[in-house]
């Protein structure tokens, strides 16, 4: 990994590494911004399209981005995110506001009047700004920029400063903005994040939260495969929470404990208490009337690509004959393509162009056991097939964790030799706090160091101390569970054989003193 990386390997962000501090204290690095657009010739000499000599002229948004006069990100001017239990916010990584949500705003709502989304994206064209709701509401992003110098926010503007055309809509959308105070659908700009087909999910990955995939959940409720120290108690209240985000939101109207009052109100059920409905328009529907300023859609679960529900959207939009203008984007897992009577491949050809968003951050036997119940041969197999199709990209997501990071470089690696994605990407894991990077043993943290010469977010992760009063024999304890739970089936894997360099640090539950955990997160066993 020593020589100069290809492209693909840092098109979202990893790798780099000439920070200069922002407006709100974080490391950014903005060298590779709105570089496509400045290069006239490719290696034969012959024009490139992106080539775009104004781009950075002195006073434009651009140019104020990139030289950190402002803190910008295009994501709330781009984006429209819902999360699974309905709330909206500006992207995933944001905290939502307190008020808007899938049963009294409705998608348009959002994106134009929300106070939330107008008070962020005034911020971030502001020099002067003091950021209260950017500091609020982007709250993750900032952090990150402070902790590891990348974050969503630089990935991205890696990525859409590159694309003269997308960034050109960006531009307008945000001069418009600073000229009006308002925001408005007025051209084909918007990604919508769909979170709303529920959480149906046929992987159980041990990092993930347990609202993400009903098979984690099932796993939890009826193995009991959970650990409050790491998940917080799985009571009344939690069930219940499980049980709202599972369920699809697409028409809600339809479901079979709407109530309507006697001034035609309708109500849900919703935590045990009746919650009002005042959008009352089908999802499906309002997606249906924002497609013509529709640039992408992106779908995620659980796994989208087994939500049959998913493909009626799809099938709507190529009725209408808006298909083949829209990029439909996937935060897949790969390993099923089919759903049913649905097969992704029959509606690949349809569409403007389908991005394939694996969440893959380990090979072989390590993902098996991280995302268990996935089969790593499937996985590169279906990529292989996605590639076949000319409107396919296939990009590599990984969460770097506790587990995952002491063999994410052989995703690196393996990526290397196998170019066989447009682009690799990661995000470090934030919650549950205990499966974080930070709480390995400091002699593994120090032997992987090396391993991410390239890579300094990562190395930054791994040079963070361990979270204080977290006691990482939980995190041994509840992947021992897991192990047992799959014991004699075809998922069978054990903790100690995926990544025996653990071994050395568990202690077995009767031969526990208390106390002895923080001599062990340094990695000294006395
Ligand atoms: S700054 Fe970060 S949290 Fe805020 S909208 Fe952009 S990507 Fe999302």
């Amino acid at each position: 990994m020593s020589k100069k990386l290809p492209k693909y390997m840092t098109k979202g962000g990893p790798g780099d590494k000439d920070f200069k501090t922002s407006l709100l204290g974080g490391k950014v690095d903005t060298t590779s911004w709105f570089e496509n657009q400045l290069e006239q010739f490719d290696n034969e000499g012959r024009t490139k399209f992106q080539y775009n000599p104004d781009v950075l002229e002195k006073g434009s948004i651009a140019q104020k981005a990139k030289d950190q006069e402002i803190f910008f990100c295009d994501i709330p001017f781009t984006q429209l995110y819902m999360e699974i239990d309905g709330r909206y916010q500006a992207c995933c990584f944001a905290v939502p506001p307190r008020t808007e949500h899938v049963l009294n705003t409705t998608m348009k709502e959002w994106m134009e009047d929300s106070h939330a989304m107008n008070s962020i994206r005034g911020e971030m064209l502001d020099p002067n700004s003091k950021f209260k709701n950017v500091k609020r509401f982007c709250e993750r992003c900032v952090d990150d920029e402070r902790r590891y110098g990348r974050s969503r926010r630089t990935a991205c503007m890696k990525i859409h400063t590159n694309e003269r055309e997308y960034w050109e809509k960006v531009d307008r959308s945000a001069r418009l903005f600073n000229a009006s105070g308002m925001w408005a659908f007025d051209e084909r700009i918007v990604e919508i994040q769909l979170k709303m087909f529920g959480s149906e999910c046929n992987l159980d990955c041990y990092m993930c939260v347990h609202a993400n995939s009903t098979i984690r959940q099932k796993v939890a409720i009826e193995g009991g495969v959970w650990n409050d120290a790491i998940f917080e108690e799985l009571n009344e209240m939690a069930l219940d929470k499980l049980k709202w985000v599972s369920r699809d939101k697409t028409e809600i109207l339809k479901e079979k404990d709407i109530k309507q009052d006697n001034a035609g109100g309708f109500t849900i059920p919703k935590y045990k208490v009746e919650e009002k409905i005042t959008n009352t328009v089908s999802m499906i529907d309002q997606c249906l009337e924002l497609a013509p300023y529709t640039r992408s859609i992106k779908i995620i679960g659980g796994e989208p690509l087994i939500m049959k529900k998913h493909y009626e959207l799809l099938d709507k939009l190529i009725e209408m004959d808006e298909a083949k203008n829209i990029i439909i984007k996937y935060q897949t897992n790969l390993t099923e393509m089919k759903a049913g009577k649905h097969n992704i491949f029959k509606y690949i050809p349809h569409f403007k162009l389908v991005s394939m968003v694996a969440s893959v951050d380990g090979i072989g036997k390590t993902i098996e056991y991280m995302r268990r119940r996935c089969s790593w041969d499937k996985i590169v197999k279906n990529a292989e097939m996605c590639n076949e199709y000319p409107n396919v990209d296939v990009d590599f997501n990984g969460l770097v964790s506790f587990l995952s990071v002491m063999r994410f470089y052989e995703v690196i690696d393996w990526c290397l030799e196998n170019p066989l994605v447009d682009q690799i990407n990661w995000a470090m894991l934030e919650t549950p706090p205990l499966l974080r990077v930070n709480n390995l043993p400091q002699k593994i943290k120090d032997d992987l160091i090396p391993k991410y010469k390239q890579f300094p977010d990562i190395q930054m992760a791994l040079e963070m101390p361990a979270e204080k009063g977290l006691d990482i024999q939980e995190v041994f304890d509840y992947m021992l569970d897991a192990d047992e739970y799959y014991k004699g089936t075809k998922w069978e894997k054990h903790l100690f054989d995926v990544f025996p360099e653990l071994e050395e640090y568990y202690i077995p539950k009767d031969k526990r003193k208390k106390g002895a955990f923080s001599k062990l997160i340094s990695g000294r066993i006395e």
